[in-house]
């Protein structure tokens, strides 16, 4: 098996696929008298060996969809459920969530497990509209926690790498159906960076791509409007959607990839492809993008303080280390939380994304942006690579030790471990 970037593989004893939570409770119990593992999978997304195992994987695939559509905009969904699919179902009993990422193929316990965002610096993550979470722990017990049954583990459970139990259930906060506005727009790097706060309070969404080497980035802006769904312009929606965001960079990655040489040509070349668009949709289809062109990725989360200075650093990095990378980079803006492993824990947050081309080397590039990220106080996305163990984590979280309490309750034999979990958790 191996996830979506390819850039992890592993070989498990065996795959399961259970269509109930007393099955699941029959293997856990199965598990721990026979000294196995467990690793639960959702759409294979993360580009950290979160899944690797080598004993039992487990996919909660057979068990996905609306439970119940409840009082105040609330509903419960099977924790495999797919985004797009729970985004459709949710349309149609009038609800939409609050926020998503830029893609909608992760199961929804996938996402949170990781701490999934998309942006609005008045929105958290995803996992900030879970209500409440149904889990079967490592002992074979349901464990049903709410903000109101048990505050701290509840905290715990909403960001938890898949290593408390096997989430089945979740109970999501929504809102009414509603419709976006999607404002893109080719804008200078300096003008963006020089209004940033502006921009970012004014508008629901706001978040940005800008590409190694150039000045240019393609913005984009969403505010909640009550017009019925509709493009304004097909021609730019499908020159911005289906051939600069994969036609186009797939053909510029393939040539940057034979001839590195021509990044800062290629970088150039992507910038004068970006056109402005307006477009209407529902909410989950703007969110929503289609990747087809593969990469690695590293993200790092910045105060959001700390964020401007922490650019004009990279720049610096970027100009005088020539990484031949035309690969663009993504920057969103988040609301802090409480959940006790949140990277946005206790603070408004930027998130800076950067991605090399599939089959390109990033170790250099990736390892002098985690060093200047971690010297301002970045804490990496827990589903995207990075180089951070234990040590880190202990000083970067302060509810690191309460979390690693719970955890060891609720797997005291340690059946949703593996050694990506065992290094990042010092155990
Ligand atoms: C093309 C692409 C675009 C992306 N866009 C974004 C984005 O916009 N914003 C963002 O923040 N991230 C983004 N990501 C990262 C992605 O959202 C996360 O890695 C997410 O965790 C993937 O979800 P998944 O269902 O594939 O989970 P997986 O990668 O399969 O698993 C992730 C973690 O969740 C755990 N898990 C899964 N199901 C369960 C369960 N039922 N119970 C307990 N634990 C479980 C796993 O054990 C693992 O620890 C993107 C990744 C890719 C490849």
């Amino acid at each position: 098996m191996e996830n979506w970037a390819g850039n992890v593989k592993w070989t498990p004893q065996e795959v399961l696929l259970p269509k109930s939570e007393e099955e699941i409770v029959d293997i856990i119990k199965k598990a721990v008298s026979s000294g196995k593992t467990v690793r639960t999978v959702g759409s294979h997304h993360s580009f950290t060996p979160l899944l690797a195992t080598n004993s039992v994987s487990l996919s909660l695939d057979k068990m996905q969809g609306l439970i119940s559509k409840e009082a105040d905009n609330r509903a419960v969904a099977w924790a495999g459920t797919k985004l797009k699919r729970l985004s459709e179902d949710l349309a149609e009993t009038g609800l939409a969530l609050e926020n998503m990422g830029d893609i909608n193929v992760q199961s929804l316990a996938g996402a949170i497990s990781t701490g999934t965002h998309g942006t609005g610096i008045t929105l958290g993550s995803v996992g900030t509209q879970v209500e409440e979470i149904t889990f079967v722990n490592g002992l074979g017990e349901i464990i049903i926690l709410n903000a109101e049954n048990n505050y701290h583990e509840f905290k715990c459970a909403q960001l938890s790498l898949g290593s408390l139990g096997i989430i089945t259930r979740i109970k999501m906060r929504c809102k009414a159906a509603y419709n976006l506005e999607l404002d893109i727009r080719k804008e200078k790097l300096s003008d963006v960076l020089a209004n940033l706060d502006a921009i970012v309070n004014e508008n629901r969404h706001f978040e940005f791509y800008s590409i190694p080497n150039s000045q240019i980035t393609q913005t984009k802006r969403s505010n909640i409007v009550g017009e019925k769904a509709g493009h304004t312009s097909k021609f730019s929606a499908f020159i911005n959607d289906i051939v600069l965001e994969n036609w186009a960079l797939q053909l510029m990655c393939s040539i940057n990839k034979i001839i590195p040489a021509s990044s800062k040509t290629i970088s150039n070349l992507i910038g004068s492809f970006i056109s402005n668009e307006i477009k209407v949709q529902q909410s989950h289809k703007v969110f929503s993008t289609v990747r087809n062109v593969k990469f690695t990725e590293m993200e790092y989360n910045i105060p959001f303080e700390s964020y401007q200075e922490v650019v004009k650093e990279m720049l610096k990095l970027i100009d005088k280390n020539n990484y031949r990378i035309s690969f663009p980079q993504e920057h969103r803006f988040v609301q802090a939380d409480d959940i006790c492993l949140s990277p946005a824990y206790n603070r408004n947050s930027a998130y800076i994304a950067s991605h090399v081309y599939k089959g390109m080397d990033n170790t250099r590039y990736f390892k002098d942006l985690e060093d200047l990220f971690v010297a301002n106080g970045g804490r990496p996305h827990w589903g995207k690579m990075h180089t951070r163990d234990a040590s880190f984590f202990r000083k970067a979280y302060p509810k690191f030790d309460d979390f690693l309490q719970v955890r060891a309750k609720h797997d005291p034999n340690g059946i949703f471990l593996n050694d990506h979990l065992k290094k990042v958790f010092g155990l």
